[in-house]
């Protein structure tokens, strides 16, 4: 914890931004969850929460590290070296990527999956989740192997570009 000094948000790096290569790298295992850690994670959720986001992975905000965060049904998580243990069912649904503005598609992910990590003070931790949070945690995970969601598109014609007013009413990006 420390010093109540108020985090900022940080850049969100687009598909179109200088920085791009950075959401195609293999993120880096974190290891020991130092003050750094805890502080780019603070700094992520607020990145995430100016956003309206779902979901936040450092690559993003150009840190090639395995971390992120999610905030979904009021229920915040943020996890460090995230592990997918388990995985079951399908389900396909509409998805909308922070660093991918103003495009959607439908995407297939296992309808369950349960997650270990290590929270943001270092403790192990295991999750269990369905629907939309097992969804926004698979995306992010994603985001850790340089997987973006138009890659696990199936059917390529549900990619569609939003139009401004579209845009104000498409599903949260994560
Ligand atoms: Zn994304």
């Amino acid at each position: 914890m420390g010093g109540m000094v108020s985090a900022s948000a940080l850049a969100i790096v687009t598909v179109d931004s200088p920085k791009a290569a950075v959401l195609r790298r293999k993120a880096r295992p974190v290891g020991k969850v130092t003050r750094d850690v805890q502080r780019l994670i603070e700094q992520m959720l607020v990145t995430m929460h100016e956003a309206h986001g779902l979901g936040l992975a450092a690559p993003q905000v150009g840190e090639g590290v395995r971390v992120f965060v999610a905030e979904v049904d009021g229920r915040t998580i943020a996890l460090v070296d995230p592990e997918v243990v388990r995985r079951e069912g399908e389900e396909v649904a509409t998805e909308a990527c922070l660093s991918i503005p103003g495009v959607i598609g439908d995407v297939p992910r296992a309808a369950s999956v349960t997650v270990r990590g290590k929270n943001r003070r270092g403790r192990r931790v295991t999750i269990e989740a369905e629907g939309l949070l097992a969804r926004v945690l698979q995306h992010e995970i994603d985001h850790l192997d340089g997987v973006l969601f138009l890659d696990r598109v199936r059917d390529r014609a549900t990619i569609r570009i939003l139009t401004p007013d579209e845009d104000a009413s498409a599903p949260p990006a994560e």
